[in-house]
């Protein structure tokens, strides 16, 4: 496989300049933050950076993605990664971008959807659902708006480890509160050490993990998806409610860890996350399942949302 390898920071950097304008004004340049072990601050709303469009960063979305196992729509594919952009600082280790895709819905007060798929680099068809959502949220005219991040560790990917090129677990590397007391710790005595397991040498060590906090906060995201197999269950950090049906994967409460992304948005900062494990690691084949596996994802999100006004309000 042969992936391209962009340098669209420098790319980034290079437009605003020739267009004159300061780094704080090109308004695809955002401030990075820093990793913190203690000063997560809750994710706070602000306006969606716009960018403009980068031929070579569609390319390489469109190669990358039609790598993935499960069949495609390809006219699709290519209209959706026409779309791609790339926030500053998430580049991979190796250099690799981390683009998202962007489907904004017309109507006022939608929900906010973040969908992150191949945090774990080996769990193929987990991009492969990504890639179908992507698909056809370019054909729809969406309820909710989505922000989907096909690719969250593309070293893993290339590599075919669960790991990212620094042989971190992303999933084990959020800034959880309880990160310092518990994580190595757990890792070592649970876990033996095992590496597909290790969550860093520090909360937030990772560019893939703080490329996707500032995610979750430039997008003021209101509800997570996290897409990953084999376990082939959904699993949802939220409000207690009833589940909406799906007849592929039965619903089960896992529980989280230090420094996994359900500990870190659901326990830290309130804001709901459904994990989908795919079942065994081949793709889901019918366009029909991976279409309702998404519209029951988006009922669910605009249920735990109304569920979380609806309980503040009592709180008030
Ligand atoms: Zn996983």
């Amino acid at each position: 496989m042969r992936f391209l390898i962009i340098k669209n920071l420098t790319i980034h950097y290079m437009r605003c300049v020739a267009l004159g304008l300061t780094v704080l004004s090109c308004s695809h340049v955002k401030m990075f933050p820093s990793p913190s072990p203690k000063t997560s601050s809750p994710p706070t709303p602000s306006p969606i950076p716009s960018a403009s469009v980068d031929k070579a960063l569609g390319s390489y979305c469109y190669e990358t993605l039609k790598k993935l196992p499960g069949k495609y729509h390809k006219a699709r594919l290519r209209k959706a990664c026409s779309r791609v952009l790339l926030k500053e600082g998430c580049v991979s280790p190796k250099n690799r971008s981390i683009f998202h895709y962007d489907k904004l819905s017309e109507r006022v007060g939608g929900t906010r959807i973040l969908v992150l798929a191949l945090i774990h680099g080996d769990e193929f068809p987990s991009g492969s659902v990504a890639r179908a959502w992507m698909e056809r949220l370019e054909e729809l005219d969406p309820r909710n708006s989505w922000r989907v991040i096909p690719v969250a560790n593309p070293d893993g990917l290339v590599l075919k480890t669960r790991t990212n090129a620094n042989r971190v677990d992303i999933n084990r590397n959020f800034p959880t509160e309880n990160w310092d007391q518990l994580a190595l710790k757990m890792w070592k005595e649970r876990y033996k050490s095992t590496w597909r397991k290790y969550p860093g040498p520090a909360p937030a060590s990772e560019v893939e993990t703080r490329c996707l906090m500032a995610h979750i906060k430039d997008f003021s995201s209101d509800f997570i998806i996290s897409i990953h197999t084999p376990l082939g269950h959904l699993d949802f950090d939220g409000p207690k409610m009833k589940y909406p049906n799906f007849n592929l994967l039965p619903w089960r409460r896992f529980g989280h860890f230090p420094g996994s992304l359900g500990r870190y948005m659901w326990k830290d900062h309130g804001i709901p996350v459904l994990t989908v494990e795919l079942k065994g690691n081949d793709p889901i084949k019918s366009f029909e399942v991976l279409d309702n596996l998404q519209d029951i994802s988006g009922t669910l999100a605009i249920k735990a949302l109304d569920r979380s006004k609806a309980s503040s309000k009592a709180s008030h």
